[in-house]
């Protein structure tokens, strides 16, 4: 007869990590789910820069800051502690899932057997681009893409691949990581190969910090990219081939050759 042992102890809980983005910086680009994951987490763990952001919300929990280049062990601590039945929010900029710390989370859950024995809740945020595209008009109307300069994790021949492709398929370009202290060449190099296929003219945006202190808008042109300040909080839009910039405002219009027309005589209810 087989017998078995029951005991009285509860099992343990359940562990939750959420992947939580918090939007460009200012806690009005945060959604209420990710405040309220947060609120609702006993362990934070994220890049410190971006623990500073959300300083008012996370006073009195188990905090995990690290600097740039551990991201990988701080995930996996992340990680553990959900295994461990706590309640963890993994914090990311913008969204978890956009070069972020969405995709490492899940390959080592999946790699250590845990996604079945934690709960993992992913939060959707406002992304960099969108923020960007935000702040100087409306250049992401048409097709786009997101390329990130960054060669830390990927050989810069398949970033180059793909800058060449965005850049002759005419897609509106977003490129992430554009430069840091110790990538100088990456984007004069973007440039370069996108003014083989689009015109010195192409109206471009230079985004510094939306929606974070010390904020700065540029709109300028492809030509005139490499003279303006780019640093690690910038994010580039190259506009598509019918993208156009005026009066302070960068649009990318709905469909190629479209022309809409509004007269504003015909705003003004009563006409002479
Ligand atoms: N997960 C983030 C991206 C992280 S990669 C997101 O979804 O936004 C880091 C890059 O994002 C930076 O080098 C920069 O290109 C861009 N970025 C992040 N925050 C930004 C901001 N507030 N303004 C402009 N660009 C930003």
């Amino acid at each position: 007869m087989i017998s078995e042992t029951r005991s009285n102890d509860s099992p343990p809980a359940r562990g939750r990590i959420s992947l939580v983005g918090l939007g460009p910086g200012s806690e009005r680009q945060m959604t209420p789910e990710a405040r309220q994951a947060i609120l609702e987490a006993e362990v934070i763990v994220g890049y410190k820069t971006y623990l500073k952001l959300v300083a008012e919300l996370i006073g009195g929990k188990e905090v995990v800051g690290s600097g740039m280049r551990e991201e990988l062990p701080r995930c996996a601590l992340a990680c553990r502690r959900a295994a461990e039945g706590a309640r963890v929010a993994l914090i990311s900029s913008g969204d978890a899932g956009v070069y972020g710390m969405a995709g490492p989370a899940f390959e080592l859950l999946l790699q250590s057997g845990l996604l079945t024995r934690v709960e993992v809740v992913v939060i959707p945020g406002i992304t960099a681009l969108l923020a960007a595209a935000a702040r100087v008009g409306a250049p992401l109307t048409h097709d786009f893409c997101a390329i990130s300069l960054s060669d830390l994790l990927t050989p810069w021949e398949v970033i180059e691949k793909r800058l060449r492709g965005a850049a002759m398929a005419d897609f509106v370009t977003a490129l992430y990581n554009p430069r840091s202290v110790r990538r100088q060449r990456q984007l004069d190099r973007a440039r370069e190969i996108f003014l083989e296929h689009r015109a010195p003219t192409t109206p471009v945006a230079i985004v510094t910090a939306a929606y974070r202190p010390g904020e700065s808008v540029l709109l300028t042109d492809l030509a005139s990219l490499d003279r303006h300040p780019v640093g690690m909080q910038t994010t580039v839009i190259i506009g598509n081939t019918s993208t156009f910039s005026r009066e302070g405002v960068m649009v990318t219009p709905r469909g190629y050759g479209n022309k809409y027309s509004l007269d504003a005589a015909d705003l003004t209810e009563e006409k002479p």
